[in-house]
């Protein structure tokens, strides 16, 4: 078995599967107001395709870990099916998810059961007005029942990712940090990247992770985490109370602008209507739901993915100068429509 190998010599072994393009939330940095052409249900993957996708990518393919995600992964009607089918052939793979938390509560009990291990919830504030600010719904309550439900559930570590947007919510960092801190979940800032359906990023105007750890030293310490970084994206701060020095957990920053970690990573994507995608950046992608469909052997749908990481570019996609710098040009899929 060979693994997906590119030729600057990196391994993938982390999978992202999009499950969905849709979403109920229309968060600024990803969405527009109106929503998207939503896929039509055949040009989508379903259920028996995912699984199947899924179970050569781990047995042909050597992916030792799975994160679903979308859009939005829990408006999926048959989620956990999907995770029981992939669960009940490989038990030993990591199953997890990145949502936004709404109508988590209602699913939990359903998709531990299923198979899912670990949770990431998005959430950029605990301030209901910036959340609707950002999200375009006034739902916070909602996902903050579903990190609720997750805890109560037993996954852990539950992860939380929130960007900040400037003028928006770029001054609460150290209010969410001190929120999960106190609620036992782990915070990881992303730095927002240009993938927003309304091409409204600017490199100048985005928030840094320079900024956002001088706003968290403000109140805390940071001191570099001692366990090795790998492909992990977020690097790991500890976070101690400066007057009585005791440790009061971590944060996690991913500057994937401006501190790119491309020669580490380890991802290979695929979008809910089957396109692989070596990277967030790319501009080309390789279609597996004709082979998926035309009676082609696992082995041939393999092939055609190792193909199609074999060319995983460098570095954010076309650039060498880095994202949103003179050459760069942003991808036609928004972030919803690639899968996070
Ligand atoms: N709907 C789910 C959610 O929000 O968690 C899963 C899909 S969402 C596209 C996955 C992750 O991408 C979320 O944590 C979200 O904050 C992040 N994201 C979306 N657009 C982004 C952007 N332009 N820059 C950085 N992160 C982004
Ligand atoms: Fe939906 Fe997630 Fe995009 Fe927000 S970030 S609009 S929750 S897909």
């Amino acid at each position: 078995m060979s693994g997906l190998i590119d030729q600057f010599g990196r391994t993938a072994t982390d999978l992202r599967m999009s499950l969905i393009d849709k979403c109920n939330l229309r968060c600024r940095y990803c969405m527009p107001a109106e929503g998207l052409d939503w896929l039509k249900k055949d040009d989508m993957l379903a259920g028996h395709e995912i699984v199947r996708l899924a179970d050569i990518a781990i047995s042909h393919l050597g992916i030792e870990e799975i994160r679903f995600t979308g859009g939005e992964p829990l408006v999926r009607a048959d989620l956990v099916d999907i995770l029981d089918g992939i669960h009940t052939r490989h038990p030993q793979v990591d199953l997890s998810m990145t949502t936004n938390g709404i109508n988590l509560e209602r699913k939990i009990d359903d998709l531990v059961s299923a198979g899912l291990s670990r949770i990431n919830v998005s959430l950029d504030t605990v301030c209901p007005e910036t959340f609707a600010k950002i999200t375009r719904r006034d739902r916070l309550t909602k996902v903050l029942s579903g990190l609720h439900s997750a805890k109560a559930a037993g996954l852990s570590p539950i992860k939380i990712n929130a960007v900040l947007l400037r003028g928006i919510n770029d001054h609460e960092a150290t209010e969410l940090l001190t929120w999960t801190l106190e609620h036992g979940y782990k915070l990881r800032f992303i730095e927002q990247m240009p993938l927003d359906a309304d091409h409204n990023w600017t490199r100048a105007n985005m928030v840094t992770a320079q900024e956002i750890r001088d706003q968290i030293s403000q109140r805390y310490t940071l001191t570099p985490h001692e366990e090795p970084r790998g492909s992990a994206p977020a690097e790991l701060f500890n976070v101690t109370e400066p007057s009585s020095g005791r440790l009061l957990g971590t944060v996690g920053i991913i500057a994937s602008v401006t501190e790119p970690f491309c020669s580490e990573c380890s991802r290979t994507r695929i979008t809910a209507d089957a396109k692989i995608r070596s990277c967030l950046f790319s501009h080309t992608e390789t279609d597996l739901m004709d082979l998926l469909r035309d009676g082609s052997s696992d082995e041939a749908i393999a092939d055609a993915w190792r193909q199609a990481m074999w060319h995983k570019p460098k570095a954010h996609g076309q650039t060498k100068t880095g994202l949103g710098m003179p050459g760069f040009v942003q991808p036609e899929r928004t972030m919803s429509a690639i899968g996070g």
